[in-house]
């Protein structure tokens, strides 16, 4: 329903934007995740009107609306820092632009009532902004956003000044209030937990291009490169050297003198990092059937309902993991360590970028 085609955005400092293009299905909840100042608002401000490209299309429902002002796109944005009305009650706001688009008044009403059953507010009509919680004046902003019946709705940072129990809470909210709806959020975000949580596809970000687009599975699963691996999720990166390639994905690598199974595209003499989530990584005093590598534990953490350890690999690679326990292994004994080889994929040593 949206598409964008190789979007350039320069404000005369060099590029912004970096030829951005991405489709957005009817429906659909896709993420702009990436860290501070890689483009993710400039790029929604583009897909809103509120900025135009210096080169590039936006496409909506069929129609190029490049050069349509804001007003004129079927496209509502909530910001992060509400922008209620405070001089006007909770009905008042959600219907603000209902009457100025000359909508009925018994029609106002009941689109209102609607609403606020959507974002679960009933009985909150005539409360002012400056009566309400943080999370409650987010929910209006989605009201007052959505009431208008936009084909997309754009959400920047909108969470971001909650605190962390209440984030938690309305991404849950924001997820069911947008399959109620069924229109397609692009929502922007530098939270990696909010955006796995809630999309049904992330783009992840880095100066101004696309570094990988796929459903948070796939990007957590299967990073390509080294800056989405790390970005997403606790990731161990460790420099490694292929030296086996069965053509399968099933790589033998070369790890600081030992022999480590992977899996992923390389060829023998690629060099390539290694990629093990922290949680996947295991660590005991028995050595385990199969692949492990013998190392030393050399800092047990308590971290909140798990350990975190580090463990020194031979040669003097170190690993950190997470999990409920170290098997028996003690901090300063020799341990083994090991991963299930099949979800520990490489991407290529030297990012592009
Ligand atoms: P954050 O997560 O911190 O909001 P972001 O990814 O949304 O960051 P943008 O706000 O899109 O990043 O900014 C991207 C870059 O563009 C930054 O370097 C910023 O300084 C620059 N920039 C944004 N707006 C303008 C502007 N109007 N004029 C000049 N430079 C701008």
């Amino acid at each position: 329903m949206l598409t964008l085609s190789d979007i350039r955005k320069d404000f005369g400092d060099g590029d912004v934007l970096r030829g951005i293009s991405l489709t957005v299905e009817p429906g659909e909840f896709l993420t702009l995740l990436g860290p501070s100042g890689c483009g993710k608002t400039t790029l929604l401000r583009v897909i809103a009107g509120l900025e135009s490209p210096t080169s590039g299309q936006v496409t909506l429902e069929g129609k190029d609306i490049t050069a349509l002002p804001p007003e004129k796109r079927s496209v509502n944005t909530v910001f992060q820092n509400y922008a209620l009305f405070p001089h006007m009650n909770v009905q008042r706001n959600i219907a603000y632009g209902l009457k100025l688009r000359g909508v009925k008044r018994a029609d106002v009403r009941a689109l209102v009532e609607q609403m606020l059953r959507l974002v679960r507010l009933e009985g909150y009509e005539r409360r002012m902004p400056s009566q309400l919680s943080g999370g409650q004046r987010q929910r209006v902003a989605i009201a007052r956003a959505v009431v208008l019946k936009p084909a997309l709705l754009l959400l920047d940072e909108p969470l971001g000044a909650l605190d962390l129990q209440l984030r938690r809470a309305m991404q849950v909210e924001l997820k069911r209030i947008q399959k109620d709806l069924g229109v397609a959020f692009v929502y922007v975000t530098h939270d990696q937990e909010e955006a796995i949580n809630m999309s049904d596809r992330i783009a992840v970000i880095r100066a101004g291009q696309i570094e990988q687009l796929g459903t948070p599975e796939e990007i957590y699963e299967r990073p390509l490169t080294r800056f989405a691996a790390q970005f997403i999720g606790q990731t161990n990166l460790i420099p490694a050297e292929v030296i086996g390639s069965s053509g399968y994905g099933e790589l033998t690598l070369r790890v600081s003198g030992v022999t480590v199974p992977a899996c992923g595209r390389a060829n023998a003499g690629d060099m390539v990092t290694l990629c093990v989530r922290m949680e996947r990584v295991r660590c005991g005093s028995v050595r385990p059937d199969g692949f492990a590598l013998r190392a030393r534990l050399t800092e047990t953490r308590y971290a909140g309902g798990f350990l975190r350890s580090t463990m020194e690999l031979e040669g003097g690679i170190s690993l950190e993991a997470i999990g409920q326990d170290s098997l028996g292994a003690r901090t300063g004994d020799e341990c083994f360590v090991w991963w299930d080889p099949a979800l520990a994929p490489v991407v290529p040593a030297e990012d592009a970028a």
